[in-house]
């Protein structure tokens, strides 16, 4: 398993179904927070060991919604504000 905090945020990049502490696949997630127009921040915690992360998401696309409907257009939106 992981030797340091940067080796577990590499193991779970690679493989977010489990913890990368204790390799254990029964995984908790609290409700996502809006951190920023264009973040938004999860947290998780592993039921088995304890271990707590932060899981960071960044828009990616975008739906038009027309008249109540979302469109079937998605517009890429691949932004990299780091
Ligand atoms: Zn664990």
């Amino acid at each position: 398993m992981a030797q340091s905090d940067h080796d577990a945020e590499l193991a779970y990049m690679a493989d977010p179904s489990k913890c990368p502490f204790c390799g254990n696949d029964d995984l908790g997630w609290e409700a996502i927070d809006a951190a920023a127009p264009l973040r938004a921040i999860c947290s998780v915690y592993c039921e088995q060991c304890g271990a707590k992360w932060m899981e960071i998401y960044k828009m990616t696309a975008v739906t038009i919604e027309q008249e109540g409907r979302v469109s079937q257009q998605i517009i890429k939106a691949m932004r990299d504000r780091k």
